[in-house]
């Protein structure tokens, strides 16, 4: 398969990447270009964090920098190492690499600490002892000021020494805060005399019980930054009202250099949710298998459904990046995946709900290895042989008794051809006596059409796929569809709740698949096409060489490629 390398990719240009080029032209960060991803291990990463990515390894690969992985860990009480390894994984497998630039923003505690005093020093940061609720009263709203704590002017000393007692554990949980002195009758309420530690006695995955203070994620992240020494901090458009805040702290502080925060549009998809604590109510509630759940709008699930990290670049090229919130079409991403895999999938043919074919006069122990294509848009993938013999399984769906206008498969006195093997005419049909359920039919093949053409030119109106019964492998396939019934599952009416909106037939199962023999050496997650019927790839976490267990990614019907043409 031919592989197109990350950050090779189009990268548009955008509004963050002209900021860039012109701050290397003016030789602005010493002409220097550092990003990175900061994601907080509370969740495994989701295609909107895929944006994210592609944007900051993306830019810096694009403009000769490089890109840090940062662990965005200051909240002790939500964070895991199953979700750091996690998101290691994810983010290799969409083909970036951090290097030896792997970081966590608990490392910095001790250097958050030593600013925070140096705050306190400075006369801009003081202890204030007003509860929450308090707190909340005193800060006014959008239309009316702040009013100042009453704690707001203790000395230096004495908020050098309780902020050092806060840090030994002596006050409980929540009972005083370290506030930044800046304004409370500022327009921005992020201004008005923000909290930068508070106090929680909580085991953290790295540091332990070292503390029970921790510093608040406007604090730490800016800090963060500096200390790493980020050009351009760039994250989404929620973080636009904090920029001033971020800046504040680093002018006020003498950190080794000033990253310049910019903003951009989260991703939003329609009919699917991305915020990490829904995700994990999914899978808390059981309503997914789990994080990795082929459904899930995490990058596990898409790998596991059979997604290239190509087409999740791709899709992410494609959407660009904006100033402006708006929603993407689902049919977007699925499109980039169909023509990622329509380039590379091997073909294969597999039946999902079996019926028995009889081709009465075909020698009965006779068997043909016939030759089929492994891949029309790729001539360099090659062939292989299929087996064929006297009894073979088609879709259910290919045969009609009495057949419907513009059905033009299988039906009584009808023929048609059989994929890369021959012109077979139905003759008649067997029925269960009780049920009346078709059990088998009976067919009669023209020897002369071997390969799938008649030499006297005889055409056929339909084409259809096929397993020999004999060679055929029994597999499991798992049929997908959205998550979500509505597109924005999000946006619940009164009192309702976005899991109101799950599809009760997001998942179908088909346990009676039949398969061409091939497949059973596809155990890997390359993707492939049932012929007709979609791209699908071997479930990575169920299926084994004696249980083959298929998940479809997508159909073939391409309703983005549809509403394109339509529109153009
Ligand atoms: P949530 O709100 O669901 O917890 P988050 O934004 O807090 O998500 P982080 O782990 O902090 O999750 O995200 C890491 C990075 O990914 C951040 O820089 C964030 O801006 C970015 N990111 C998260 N969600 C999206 C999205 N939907 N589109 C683009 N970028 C995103
Ligand atoms: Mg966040």
């Amino acid at each position: 398969m031919a592989e197109k390398k990350a950050g090779e990719a189009k990268a548009a240009g955008n509004f963050i990447q002209d900021i860039i080029a012109a701050d290397l032209e003016n030789n602005k960060h010493g002409g220097k270009v550092l990003t990175r991803f900061p994601p907080e291990p509370n969740g495994y990463l989701h295609i909107g964090h895929a944006k994210s990515i592609c944007l900051n390894f993306g830019l810096a690969a694009k403009n000769g920098g490089l890109c840090n992985l940062r662990f965005d860990d200051t909240n002790p009480s939500k964070e895991e190492i199953e979700y750091v390894e996690s998101i290691k994984k994810d983010v290799h497998w969409l083909g970036f690499d951090w290097g030896d630039r792997q970081f966590y923003a608990s490392d910095y505690f001790e250097q958050f600490y030593q600013y925070a005093v140096q705050l306190i020093r400075m006369g801009k940061a003081y202890v204030c002892d007003l509860s929450p609720e308090q707190m909340r009263a005193y800060r006014g709203t959008l239309t009316e000021p702040g009013k100042e704590s009453p704690y707001r002017n203790r000395t230096v000393e004495e908020n050098l020494e309780l902020f050092s007692r806060m840090r030994a554990g002596e006050f409980p949980d929540g009972s005083r805060v370290l506030r930044a002195k800046i304004d409370m009758a500022s327009g921005n309420v992020n201004m008005r005399d923000p909290v930068i530690y508070r106090i929680l006695k909580a085991e953290h995955h790295r540091t332990g019980s070292r503390w029970c203070i921790y510093p608040m994620y406007d604090f730490a992240h800016c800090l963060s930054d500096a200390i790493e020494g980020i050009t351009h901090s760039i994250c989404t458009l929620e973080f636009e009202d904090h920029r001033p805040l971020y800046d504040w702290f680093l002018d006020q502080l003498e950190t080794p250099c000033h990253p310049q925060q910019i903003e951009f549009a989260r991703l939003n998809l329609s009919y699917t949710i991305m915020s990490k604590r829904k995700l994990l109510q999914l899978v808390e509630q059981g309503r997914v298998s789990g994080w990795d759940d082929p459904r899930m709008p995490t990058l596990a699930g898409l790998r596991r459904r059979g997604y290239t990290p190509e087409a999740i670049r791709d899709f992410c090229d494609r959407i660009g990046v904006a100033k402006r919130d708006s929603t993407v079409d689902l049919a977007l991403l699925e499109h980039c995946l169909r023509e990622d895999l329509n380039r590379r999938a091997r073909r294969f043919m597999g039946v999902l709900r079996p019926l028995k074919v009889v081709i009465d006069n075909y020698p009965e122990d006779q068997v043909e290895e016939l030759e089929a294509v492994n891949n029309p848009e790729d001539p360099a993938a090659g062939k292989r042989m299929v087996p064929f013999s006297r009894e073979l399984y088609i879709e259910r769906d290919d045969f009609m008794e009495e057949p419907v206008k513009k059905f033009f498969r299988l039906a009584p006195g009808r023929e048609v051809r059989l994929r890369y093997a021959y012109y077979v005419t139905c003759e008649r049909v067997v029925k269960d006596e009780k049920t009346g359920e078709i059990t088998e039919i009976h067919c009669i093949y023209d020897p002369q059409t071997r390969g799938g053409s008649s030499p006297d030119g005889r055409k056929v109106k339909g084409t259809i796929h096929w397993v020999s019964a004999a060679h055929a492998r029994d597999a499991e396939v798992r049929l997908y569809d959205r998550l979500f019934t509505v597109a924005d599952p999000d946006a619940a009416g009164d009192g309702g709740e976005f899991t109101d909106f799950l599809n009760p037939d997001s998942l179908e199962i088909l346990s009676e698949a039949k398969v061409e023999p091939a497949l059973a050496e596809i155990l890997t997650a390359e993707p492939f096409q049932f012929e007709r019927l979609g791209y699908f790839c071997a479930d990575s976490r169920d299926s084994k060489a004696d249980s083959l267990v298929f998940n479809r990614a997508v159909t073939l019907r391409d309703s983005w490629a549809k509403k394109v043409r339509k529109s153009g």
